[in-house]
């Protein structure tokens, strides 16, 4: 007999009381979330698969250039020393995180996360495709292994192997770039060793997770879900069961019975097993499967919609939704005032880079008619051609002689050179230190960049 375990307060659906694992089968579940979640869903997925292919400012849009120590973003080239700008960003997506949850809950567990796109949208659809709907997958798991057992089971694993090694190459071209993967693949895997060693971890981790951990990830793993109940109040919109409306549950022929008519479609569909109606818990990932499934039954009863749906504690309690609270006010302040810094930082980002330190030793050096200070002068290029800086000083005390810069210096795509350069001054014109800047006109692109130093000489006293 086929047997389905029935959700409880006490522990997570998937985890027996013997420690055992419950595998969950959601419901198939049709409506607007759902399909929007798909629409959703094939978007992410376009955008995961193709990014590696587009090309933007001579680089692949999104290119973690590992071998070079760089990072491509859209045009935008940022070097190993960048890298503090990667601080601001990853604080600030977490930061964007703690904003969205507060005012939408888990709408980010439900509709975007990468483990939930590729467990919904991908793997489950794959099983759905080989083991039919929830009920032929359960009976599936409890029948005896016959030969159509195996061979569904052997054909549904390797068509998880072959997508999560597919997934995998994807994720390693991210670091090393479309062509040079393809390269890889023509070649040896022991010529590539690390690079193949990553991408069999990566696709052992997919298999693992979507064959077999799934829920177990959202539900065990991921401090997101735990930490929600602190960045969450009773204004926050998340998905729930109208108790006001539902209890007590009946059947629709009882005039005394609310609207829920306990036939269970919320919880078939949950892909975390749980019962809404048992109010808001830290397994919800907001998917809303459940909304739809009971916006059917609602339909097929002639009651309104809406008995489960996306609503605040306080909405859902008949009180009075707010929101904009301190909360939400705070926050939002504080992420135009990240994306004003963001912007600050990013509208100073150059595709190429122009350094002036003293050179290493004396600070400056005297003759008997002269001063000298020497000088590193570092260029970097970002750009993927060849970058050509043009330089000129500021004004010098009359005498002044520059040397080590005879005209343009070009700088090879995406290379950098560091050039040695002398400032000499006769001794009489020398009172004081003062500035030198040097200013480069950078083609292509044609910005101009500058850096100063301080040209250093003896004290006037010892001058006299
Ligand atoms: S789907 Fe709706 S009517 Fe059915 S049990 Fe769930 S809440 Fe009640
Ligand atoms: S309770 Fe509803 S929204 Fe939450 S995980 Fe289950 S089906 Fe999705």
């Amino acid at each position: 007999m086929l047997t389905s375990k029935k959700p409880n307060l006490e522990s997570v659906t998937s985890i027996n009381a013997d420690g055992s694992r419950y595998f969950i089968h959601p419901a198939d579940v049709s409506g607007n979330f759902t399909v929007w979640r798909r629409v959703f869903g094939a978007l992410l997925l376009a955008v995961y698969v193709l990014l590696p292919w587009i090309p933007a400012g001579g680089y692949p849009a999104v290119f973690f250039d590992l071998a070079e120590r760089r990072f491509h973003f859209f045009g935008l080239t940022f070097l190993s020393e960048d890298l503090w700008i990667g601080f601001f960003l990853l604080t600030g997506l977490g930061f964007s995180l703690f904003y969205v949850t507060a005012l939408f809950g888990r709408l980010w567990c439900g509709w975007a996360c990468p483990f939930t796109v590729f467990l919904e949208q991908v793997y489950r659809r794959i099983e759905r495709l080989i083991d039919g709907d929830a009920f032929a997958r359960r009976s599936l798991d409890q029948s005896a292994w016959t030969f159509s057992k195996t061979s569904k089971r052997i054909v549904k694993h390797t068509l998880y192997l072959v997508v999560s090694l597919i997934l995998a190459h994807i994720f390693v071209s991210y670091f090393v770039s479309i062509p040079r993967l393809y390269g890889y693949m023509q070649e040896s895997p022991l010529n590539n060793a690390k690079a193949f060693g990553v991408m069999l971890f990566l696709a052992g981790a997919l298999y693992f997770s979507f064959s077999w951990f799934r829920e177990q990830f959202c539900l065990i793993l991921c401090p997101y879900g735990r930490i929600q109940s602190a960045l969450t109040d009773d204004d926050t919109v998340v998905i729930g069961y109208d108790e006001l409306r539902g209890e007590p549950r009946g059947k629709k022929s009882d005039p005394n019975a609310g609207d829920c008519i306990n036939c269970s479609r919320c919880v078939q569909v949950c892909p975390t097993g749980i019962d809404i109606r048992n109010g808001l818990q830290m397994e919800c990932i907001g998917c809303a499967a459940c909304i739809d499934a009971c916006n059917e039954v609602m339909d097929k009863t002639s009651r309104p919609r809406g008995l489960v749906r996306y609503d605040s504690m306080n909405g859902l309690a008949g009180k009075v939704r707010r929101y904009w609270r301190p909360r939400i006010m705070l926050y939002t302040a504080m992420l135009f005032l990240g994306l004003a810094v963001a912007g600050l930082f990013l509208t100073g980002l150059h595709s190429a880079k122009l350094e002036l330190v003293r050179f290493p030793g004396a600070p400056y050096y005297v003759t008997e008619t002269t001063v000298r200070n020497q000088f590193r002068l570092h260029l970097v290029t970002k750009q993927n051609a060849e970058t050509t800086f043009m330089f000129s000083t500021n004004e010098l005390p009359a005498g002044a002689v520059v040397s080590g810069i005879d005209g343009p210096v070009p700088v090879s795509p995406g290379g950098g050179k560091m050039l040695t350069v002398i400032v000499q001054i006769p001794l009489e014109s020398y009172t004081e230190s003062f500035d030198v800047t040097f200013e480069a006109t950078v083609n292509p692109g044609d910005f101009v960049l500058s850096d100063s130093v301080k040209f250093l000489g003896p004290s006037k006293y010892l001058l006299q």
